[in-house]
């Protein structure tokens, strides 16, 4: 399958399945927004939790903090963000369309009458670059000037560097350790675009790891083991993600190494986490620029220092679009197209379908049972419209990891079948066993 049917077919299956609307859509759609259905918010909710669990629950060095969206408007100067978040913007005069100053499609240089519009093809008609700050603004209080200027955020990290040392002294951690953070991110990107890949309004995972000066480098090649980790126990296939290390040329202002971990989407690969060696950049600007001492006292040197920062930040929206699309498959089964989304079991929205074989013989009540049961425990899904073989592919485009039915066996001696979405085998149990079959096989690992 040509890699851009595959981007069109995945998209149009998100959107009937109710993975993922266009914001407003009955409005025309808001550029680069998008609204998470029914199951695309479980899906990116499983990964929220699973991420959770494997940074801040399953780690005695590493806490949990929910900052706000909105910050001191100081933070963004001293983080380097008014000054230098910028991206070179460029317009064709001709069909008015914009560009990132560095989009590869751009043949010459902007402002130049040898440039050509990757668009419509004409000569000279590009202006030069203007750098534009890619930050919201918004106003704080009711009145609409300068001094009440605030920005939406564009990372969250920010609201871990100005909390470090409260959450420092509540939770008695010594460095190393670490404050991990899931939340919304805007940036007013020049070219959003690829589904939910760039978009304005989007969420990072983020987790900042303090540590001595000097064990830095050390820590920062442990996260980055760890992270890449992390993304293959989703089931994401190895030879689909790779490491970027950062050149020289490519490294962010605060940062001094980096490495992105890419995943092979259809439209090529494309960064979807970064690992960060943030130095004290962060710390020393804040303690600059609020005039607050930000240092770190370490009882067992006996000694002052400002930490050095190993940030890993992933985007939970680019993570489940890399879920969605290595899930992907289109098989021939039994002569038909069957269309499947092969998530692990603890990642898939739906656990379990229930279905009666039949709308008779007393099957739906018996289904309706089962289902009220599970119902609360796990996600599962009653459905009784349509035949049987239908039913099951619509659970198999869901990522349904099974599908229990109720037949006329079930009547007599009390047991159901599983189908298994990946194998299509069938395993014949006792009705009583059914929750402990499901949590064996969808707890989250
Ligand atoms: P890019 O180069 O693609 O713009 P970036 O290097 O600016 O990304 P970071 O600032 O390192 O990205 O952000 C960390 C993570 O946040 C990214 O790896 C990505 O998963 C997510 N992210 C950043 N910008 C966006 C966006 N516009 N839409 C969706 N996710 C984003």
């Amino acid at each position: 399958m040509a890699d851009a049917d595959r981007m069109e077919k995945l998209v149009s299956l998100c959107k009937r399945r109710g993975f993922v609307f266009q914001s407003s859509e009955i409005y025309g759609g808001l550029g680069s927004v998008w609204d998470y259905g029914p199951l695309g918010v479980e899906l990116k909710k499983n990964l929220k939790d699973r991420w959770w669990r494997a940074m801040v629950h399953s780690r005695d060095d590493i806490e949990g903090l929910d900052a706000g969206i909105l910050m001191h408007p100081r933070v963004w100067e001293a983080s380097g963000h008014v000054a230098g978040f910028t991206d070179p913007l460029v317009d064709c005069k001709q069909c008015k369309q914009r560009f990132r100053g560095d989009d590869p499609r751009i043949k010459g240089t902007p402002g130049q009458p040898d440039a050509r519009c990757p668009v419509c093809g004409t000569r000279g008609t590009l202006t030069a670059p203007r750098m534009f700050n890619l930050m919201f603004k918004t106003f704080m209080g009711p009145v609409e000037e300068d001094a009440a200027l605030v920005y939406m955020r564009p990372e969250t990290a920010q609201g871990i560097y100005v909390n470090y040392l409260n959450v420092q002294q509540a939770s008695r951690q010594k460095i190393p350790f670490g404050i991990a953070q899931i939340g919304k991110a805007f940036r007013n990107e020049i070219t959003p675009g690829n589904f939910i890949f760039r978009t304005r309004e989007f969420e990072q995972m983020e987790m900042q790891f303090f540590v001595r000066p000097g064990t830095d480098e050390e820590w920062f090649e442990f996260w980055r083991h760890e992270r890449m980790q992390w993304h293959l126990a989703l089931g994401i296939r190895a030879e689909r993600m790779r490491f970027h290390a950062h050149g020289a040329d490519e490294l962010a202002h605060y940062a001094k190494a980096a490495y992105d971990i890419e995943y092979e989407f259809p439209f090529g690969w494309n960064e979807f986490e970064g690992i960060h060696n943030r130095t004290d950049f962060d710390l020393s600007r804040h303690q600059q620029f609020s005039g607050k001492k930000l240092e770190y006292f370490d009882q067992e040197r006996n000694e002052r220092y400002l930490p050095y920062v190993v940030e890993t930040s992933v985007g939970a929206d680019r993570t489940a679009l890399a879920l969605l699309c290595d899930a992907y498959h289109e098989e021939e089964v039994a002569g038909e197209t069957r269309v499947v989304l092969r998530f692990l079991p603890s990642l898939a929205p739906i656990k379990a379908a229930v279905l009666p074989l039949v709308n008779r013989d007393g099957m739906p009540e018996v289904a309706k049972r089962i289902h009220d049961d599970l119902r609360g425990r796990f996600t599962v899904f009653y459905d009784d419209g349509g035949s049987i073989g239908r039913r099951y592919r619509r659970q198999d485009e869901a990522g349904t990891p099974f599908a229990i039915t109720v037949d006329g066996q079930t009547t007599q001696d009390g047991t159901v079948t599983v189908r298994h979405r990946d194998t299509l085998a069938q395993d014949r149990i006792d009705a009583g066993a059914i929750a402990g079959y499901l949590t064996e096989r969808v707890a989250p690992d």
